[in-house]
């Protein structure tokens, strides 16, 4: 049976690397948001968007966090876009095991963009002098079956990146082996 129908708002970033000049404001703000207690400390390496810059080459590409993934890829990509090459990874927004990008410097936990939770516009895009950054919201139906499997996907993966991947699988395994003894 068909689900109902719900409205969700999509946010999005549009990146216009053109635009981007390299200034990494966007990297500076997202770290002080996001630092605890908020606004103590500034540290791009804990920003959930990094800016790819090679100005040799006129490379200035942000690139925002996205999911973790757990492994590194078996092929790499490589990118030629009006004449400049990109490296490698250039565009990936995955935190991985073959680099150090989008990972907390102290625990290692991979790092995620999150739009600045509670704000009404994400500060990255605010920040953004040169309009490199632009933020859109948009209305979409879902079925409401849809969206509890998006919420359960949401919380294990905030339990994911509290306790690990690994920790979650072994207590999910454990509470089944409990389940079927009981
Ligand atoms: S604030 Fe804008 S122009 Fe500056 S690095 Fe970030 S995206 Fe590029
Ligand atoms: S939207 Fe917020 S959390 Fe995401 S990269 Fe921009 S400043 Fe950081």
């Amino acid at each position: 049976m068909a689900g109902e129908k719900k409205k969700k708002i999509v946010k999005t970033i549009k990146v216009d690397a053109d635009k981007c000049n390299g200034c990494r404001a966007c990297e500076v703000i997202c770290s002080a948001f996001h630092a605890a207690p908020k606004y103590s400390s500034n540290n791009p390496a804990r920003s959930r968007i990094r800016v790819v810059r090679e100005p040799i080459r006129d490379i200035y590409l942000p690139v925002y966090a996205g999911e973790y993934a757990p492994a590194e890829c078996m092929g790499r990509d490589k990118y030629i876009i009006d004449g400049k090459e990109y490296d490698e990874c250039a565009f990936c927004r995955a935190a991985c095991p073959s680099r150090d990008i989008f990972k907390e410097p102290d625990s290692g936990l991979p790092l995620k963009c999150d739009m600045c939770e509670g704000e009404d516009e994400p500060l990255c895009v605010k920040w953004c002098l040169v309009d490199a950054l632009t933020y859109e919201e948009r209305e979409e139906d879902i079925e409401e079956e849809a969206e509890a499997q998006e919420d359960l996907e949401i919380g294990l993966e905030a339990l994911a990146d509290k306790y690990g991947l690994d920790t979650i699988m072994e207590t999910v395994a454990k509470m089944s082996m409990s389940k079927k003894g009981s």
